[in-house]
């Protein structure tokens, strides 16, 4: 049984003992304060990134990553927050989800916007061929991509047919 110190380590029973193998001295650790203080500058950046509709990201796909990841807050936080980012001019987006039903983020997906069948993963359709959640299969495919400035959805999404 041996002790390790910052110093050298020693044997608890006998009287071996020897500059080496060293744990890390207190100058190796304060090193590691500006590691730590970097890592939570980069999940600073990354929220911001999380939180930023991609190149070419539609709406609905935008929207529905941010309520799989979020949740909704019975607004439209998400979707007014990417008319504001990537449509600034699309004033009348509000009205336009409230038309289908869509008065918060979850809703324009509940009675608005539900994703092509084709595009169901295997994981979300049940063997009966209902999907287990049509809305939000996990992980969602790919956008497939709009102009920039568009509130349109990609062609991943159509109207429910509830509506
Ligand atoms: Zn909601
Ligand atoms: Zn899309």
């Amino acid at each position: 049984m041996y002790v390790v110190t910052p110093h050298g380590w020693a044997a608890m029973l006998g009287d071996w003992r020897g500059p080496t193998p060293t744990l890390p001295s207190g100058d190796v650790l304060m090193d590691c304060v500006p590691v730590v203080q970097e890592a939570e500058r980069l999940l600073t950046d990354a929220s911001d990134v999380l939180l930023t509709p991609e190149p070419r990201e539609c709406l609905l796909c935008y929207v529905s990553r941010m309520v799989d990841a979020f949740g909704c807050d019975c607004s439209l936080r998400f979707a007014t927050r990417y008319r504001d980012l990537r449509a600034p001019r699309a004033t009348s987006l509000e009205r336009r989800l409230g038309q289908v039903g869509g008065f918060c983020d979850c809703e324009i997906f509940l009675n608005g916007y539900g994703m092509l069948p084709r595009y169901w993963l295997p994981g979300a359709v049940a063997n009966n061929g209902d999907a287990t959640d049509a809305s939000s299969p996990d992980p969602l495919p790919q956008c497939l991509g709009v102009r920039r400035g568009s509130t349109q959805p990609c062609g991943l999404w159509h109207r429910s047919r509830r509506c």
